[in-house]
């Protein structure tokens, strides 16, 4: 019988609760989270942050608390890494990828859908790969595992975690703010510290686990490179969702270019009124006009729907759509630090130093570039577009990497803590060419079966 503590109920915090669920029904777990059902941004549950440089709206607008977090509004698209993804990875790269491999079923599995579709080499080293997009409904986590349902689980709402206490390398508890009062939190045998990328940098660096001056991160960039005109396939591959379970079926081209991947990957009807304003109906203010215009937009739904219940593949309005170039940000560029604003709960906010560089804005030339012959060979109708380079529609590009990942081997990494694992999409130390949430999964999925013995 163990006792467990894990902090956040997120992506990882919901995936762990349910692993532990299924693989040890005995162990009693415990979930500090600093919000409750209703999920809140990061002014509302009273966190702070501030960016310097270049916008980088995931931190602001883009971070979600309560049961759930950011995979109440995230875009659910589950992707994992195989051997294709790295041309050089190193030694703890390399472990990541075969976990990867051994629980991609079990991953998929879990959300009901199967993905066994085989990547398909293309010319210049450049790959497709395909992911699972969940349908609306299956996004929270934490509401699709029903975590507050299982027996071995209590939940402990509104417990904002400050600081982990540590002996050398054994966790004695963790400080929380409840109720406006610190609390000291302690007698667990294993912590899981999953407070979402940003937030748990924040608290490691408070406990003097992580660099004061700055913690080094990167993520994606993104920008349109081509208007596409006639149909949805480009060469031999076809980018086309299909739709399986109301899950899409997405397609994605990646390849690699001096250490640093690249993905193309499809914008499709971001001009056709429905689907705008079913977006907004979805994540954003809901209104009567917003009912109407959805309404208004009839005929087109007729077709939208035809295809998407009968054809099972997405409509795509106009038959014009978006090839998006999308990259990782050279590292070194971006930092996390603590802000010198304090938030609600009296602790200092976080502070974003993000940066796009000449270099990288070069790359993405050479890259659209370099598109743009095969688009020339592969006889498509295109107009190349003149974007900027951003990370402002963050929906796409919040998938931040290298923050906790300076690790030589999984056993390294899984070994920091004698009790306490910390878990985001930052302990990968590259996001590749994929939404990388998923990939580490894989990570939980070792450790809970294979490590905590
Ligand atoms: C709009 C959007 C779309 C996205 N789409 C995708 C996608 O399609 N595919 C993909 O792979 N990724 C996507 N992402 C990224 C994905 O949502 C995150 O990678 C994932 O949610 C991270 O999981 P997490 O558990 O680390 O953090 P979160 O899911 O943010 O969870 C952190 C949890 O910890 C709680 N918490 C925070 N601080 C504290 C504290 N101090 N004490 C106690 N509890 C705390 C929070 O309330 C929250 O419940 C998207 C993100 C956004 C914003």
């Amino acid at each position: 019988m163990k006792k467990i503590a894990i902090i956040g109920s997120g992506a990882y915090g919901s995936y762990a609760a349910n692993l532990i669920n299924e693989t040890h029904p005995d162990w009693e777990v415990h979930i500090y989270e600093v919000g409750d059902e209703k999920i809140k941004e990061q002014d509302a549950i009273g966190l702070c942050s501030e960016i310097v440089g270049s916008p980088y709206e995931a931190l602001t607008k883009g971070r979600y608390f309560g049961f759930g977090g950011a995979t109440a509004k995230w875009g659910g698209q589950i992707l994992t890494f195989s051997d294709n993804d790295f041309k050089n990875p190193n030694q703890y790269q390399k472990e990541i990828v075969e976990l990867n491999k051994k629980y991609k079923q079990n991953i998929f599995r879990k959300f009901g859908i199967e993905n066994n579709y085989p990547e398909e080499r293309l010319t210049d080293g450049m790959f497709t790969k395909t992911g699972v997009w969940l349908n609306y409904f299956s996004r929270n986590l934490f509401k699709k595992f029903k975590v507050s349902t299982y027996k071995n689980v209590t939940l402990h709402p509104h417990y904002r975690a400050c600081k982990i206490l540590f002996d050398g390398r054994c966790v004695t508890g963790f400080e929380a703010i409840n109720d406006g009062k610190k609390i000291l939190v302690n007698s667990y045998d294993q912590y899981f510290l999953a407070t979402g990328a940003f937030e748990t940098s924040r608290i490691l660096i408070m406990s003097g686990v992580q660099d004061k001056s700055g913690v080094e991160f990167s993520d994606h960039i993104v920008k349109k490179v081509y208007r596409i005109k006639n149909g949805t396939k480009i060469g031999p591959v076809d980018f086309r969702f299909l739709i399986k379970k109301f899950s899409f079926i997405t397609t994605r081209i990646i390849g690699e270019r001096d250490g640093t991947s690249f993905f193309l990957y499809p914008v499709f009807n971001s001009k056709f009124p429905f689907f705008k304003n079913l977006k907004q109906f979805l994540f954003g203010k809901k209104s009567l006009a917003i009912v109407g215009a959805i309404l208004k937009d009839i005929p087109s739904c007729i077709i939208f729907a035809w295809q998407f219940f009968i054809m099972h593949k997405l409509y795509v309005y106009k038959n014009e759509w978006y090839l998006c170039l999308h990259l990782e940000n050279q590292k070194g560029n971006s930092k996390i630090m603590l802000s010198k604003m304090m938030d609600k709960f009296g602790q200092p906010g976080l502070a974003i130093d993000f940066h796009i560089d000449k270099e990288t804005e070069n790359r993405f030339n050479i890259l659209s570039d370099e598109f743009e012959k095969y688009l020339k060979e592969w006889g498509v109708n295109y107009e190349r577009l003149h974007e900027k380079v951003h990370t402002e529609k963050f929906e796409d590009e919040y998938h931040p990497f290298g923050i906790y990942s300076d690790f030589t081997s999984i056993d390294e990494y899984f070994n920091q803590f004698e009790n306490m694992i910390v878990i985001h999409s930052g302990v990968l130390p590259r996001a590749g060419g994929i939404n990388s949430t998923a990939a580490a999964f894989p990570l939980l999925e070792e450790f809970i079966r294979n490590r905590m013995v």
